[in-house]
């Protein structure tokens, strides 16, 4: 996988041309490769070799404690230890100003050691890095840099019982703490608190992944709650959304806790099918378990303007969905390199002669069948071609903040349409090769003797959280490809251009070239003839179907594009090369063809499932 992540970012990417931009001046090739190789040594020592352990020992509540495993306090210790927590922050607090692209390959070897051991952190950095974009001077030096450093750890809690996909139904409720008394110290009025205008919440929040460990002194929630407007009636939609910060223990603002316990109460943990590693929480914010100050609710300190809670959560959202993209990629990537491994050991059957078999003969690796070689092939295109797309988008992320105005403006159109490709398309197809592993491997993978069925568990979460693909669907058929008259589609659409142009040239390249160009085209049709009616129940109905042709067509082109930085034939492809260039073509025989079916029902409006009576399910 090293050589591989090495060859897409430098021989593909050329990321060392963002050395050139002035926030990555003190970088070098060597100081990315040497972030790289202390990831990657971490990751090997400290989280791989107790994945399998978090998984069975998973969190456990006494009612009073969760117990973890200690190797998972010990290899959150060394991430730590390792700076990567702040990896792409400012040096001033405490950062290494590192690309976007090369903290994501970093931590990729984190997701592909023990993707649940190394939940923790990531959760942490996405919630010191929003505060840093829209917390107070204040909340940046109390909640976002103790977590930066690792004092504390993070969590984001949207989700709710009953509101899951609809966060519009958030049903916490954030009022300004006016109690008296309110204050650690005195009578500080709920408006004047240094730490942020202060409110006591109450509700219930579920799913929250790290909501409740020790791995840290404290635990930092990012909390979703409506503000009641003036009628004591919360505001309808997203638009009454808030965002507050609620510290498990309650600190001054010098960042000393106060030895108050603020209310925030474990209800319990889910007991999952994966991803057993990171605690998952019902929290109870507010019911007066831990009643504080002389009064039941938990007091949280608003970020940003009333109302402005769910953009300022969607403000990471690019990196957060390239990262979920980014683990799954790596799931796969797991899953392959044990299956390749196994298939070169274990020997099984005879090879088909044209004298038919011969029993006579010995048994060969299950390498030589052709069925497992498909199989082995098929996980190679995806996983690589998962790593190129997420690359890809990480890179652009980095246009976004550090490009020319012209490359930033048009790496943010791209972002658009490409990050639920990047999100979803690896949550299904590095699942797709998990679940291949675990055939190489036959009655084996079905065991718990080997990794493929704990990276296949782990990996199904990813279809269903940070959006599920469903809505991932709704969002690029409904908003993404039409909005701004269809910039994005249009821009994409002219990258996918320029690369079949050059590989039209390309001996060899030619043939896929074209390929890519009538799928290309055949999706543009599609887009159009979903939408022709204007009606959007009846384009959207099938708009999963086309998140999964708009996905295969993405990395056809970004696997058209990864073989033009292979070196040509007769300059040495080597075997590194040769199976590129072979994952490629893979794809292009056996994956681009169906997006044929995904695409027919899309364009013809098919209303089969939307129309069915709901009794004649
Ligand atoms: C292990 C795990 C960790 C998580 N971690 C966190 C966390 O840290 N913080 C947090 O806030 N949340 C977290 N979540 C919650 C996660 O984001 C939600 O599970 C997810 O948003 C889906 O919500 P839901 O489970 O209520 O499903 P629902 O919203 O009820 O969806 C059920 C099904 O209906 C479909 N559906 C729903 N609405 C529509 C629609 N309008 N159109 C078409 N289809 C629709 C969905 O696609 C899905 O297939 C986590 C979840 C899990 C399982």
């Amino acid at each position: 996988m090293r050589q591989t992540l090495e060859f897409l970012l430098h021989d593909w990417l050329g990321i060392t041309s963002l050395l050139s931009r002035p926030r990555f001046a003190d970088h070098s090739a060597e100081t990315f490769a040497s972030v790289l190789d202390t990831c990657e040594r971490i990751a090997r020592d400290k989280f791989a070799p107790f994945n399998r352990l978090a998984d069975i020992q998973e969190p456990h509540f006494d009612g009073e404690r969760v117990h973890l495993p200690e190797a998972t306090h010990a290899a959150l210790a060394a991430y730590v230890a390792s700076g990567m927590l702040a990896a792409a922050q400012d040096y001033e607090v405490g950062g290494m100003q590192l690309p976007c692209v090369i903290e994501m390959a970093a931590n990729a070897f984190f997701s592909r050691a023990s993707v649940a051991m190394s939940g923790y952190a990531m959760l942490t950095s996405g919630n010191a890095g929003l505060l840093m974009a829209h917390g107070t001077p204040l909340q940046r030096e109390v909640f976002a840099k103790n977590q930066f450093s690792g004092r504390w750890f993070g969590t984001m809690c949207l989700s709710e019982p009953q509101a899951g996909s609809s966060l519009s139904d958030v049903a916490t409720r954030a009022v300004p703490d006016e109690a008296p008394g309110g204050a650690a110290d005195g009578d500080v009025p709920w408006d004047a608190d240094a730490l942020g205008p202060r409110y006591r919440l109450r509700g219930n929040k579920m799913w929250i992944s790290a909501g409740e460990h020790e791995i840290t002194e404290n635990i930092i929630h990012l909390v979703l709650a409506k503000i009641p407007g003036p009628d004591g009636k919360p505001v309808a939609g997203t638009r009454g959304i808030s965002l507050f910060i609620v510290p498990k223990k309650l600190v001054d603002e010098r960042g000393e806790l106060t030895g108050e316990r603020n209310d925030v109460a474990l209800a319990g943990l889910n007991h999952k099918l994966g991803y057993r590693g990171t605690t998952n929480t019902l929290l109870n914010f507010g019911e007066g378990k831990y009643a504080v100050r002389g009064a039941a609710g938990a007091i949280g300190y608003r970020v940003g303007q009333p109302g402005e809670g769910l953009r300022c959560m969607f403000h990471m959202m690019n990196e957060a969905r390239i990262g979920v993209g980014l683990g799954a990629v790596m799931l796969g990537f797991a899953g392959y390199e044990v299956s390749l491994d196994y298939a070169k050991q274990r020997s099984q059957g005879r090879p088909i002669t044209d004298a038919g078999k011969d029993a006579a003969r010995p048994p060969v690796p299950i390498l030589q069948h052709a069925d497992v070689r498909r199989m082995l092939l098929a996980q190679k295109s995806y996983v690589e071609g998962g790593l190129a797309l997420e690359l890809y988008c990480a890179r652009l992320v980095d246009d976004l903040h550090t490009g020319e105005p012209q490359a930033a403006r048009e790496a943010g159109l791209l972002l658009d349409v490409l990050t639920p490709i990047a999100k979803s398309w690896p949550s299904e197809w590095g699942l797709e090769a998990n679940s291949l592993a675990i055939q190489v491997l036959g009655g084996y993978g079905y065991t718990r003797d080997f990794m493929v069925e704990q990276y296949w568990r782990d990996n199904r979460l990813n279809m269903i959280h940070e959006g599920t693909h469903g809505i991932q669907a709704l969002d690029l058929l409904g908003r993404k490809v039409v909005m701004d008259g269809g910039a994005g589609l249009k821009l994409l659409a002219a990258r996918i251009g320029e690369t079949i142009q050059r590989a039209g040239q390309m001996e060899g390249l030619a043939v896929p070239a074209n390929e890519l160009a009538a799928a290309l085209h055949k999706l543009g049709a599609a887009t159009k003839a979903a939408w022709a009616t204007g009606v959007p129940e009846e384009a959207l109905a099938n708009a999963t179907p086309y998140l999964q042709a708009f996905g295969h067509v993405v990395l056809a082109w970004l696997w058209l594009d990864v073989a033009l930085a292979v070196p040509r034939p007769g300059s040495a492809v080597g075997v590194f090369g040769q199976g590129k260039l072979a994952a490629m073509r893979y794809f292009y025989a056996y994956e681009l063809p169906r997006i044929d079916a995904w695409l027919g029902v899309v364009s013809r409006r098919e209303a089969l499932v939307r129309e069915l009576p709901d009794d004649a399910f």
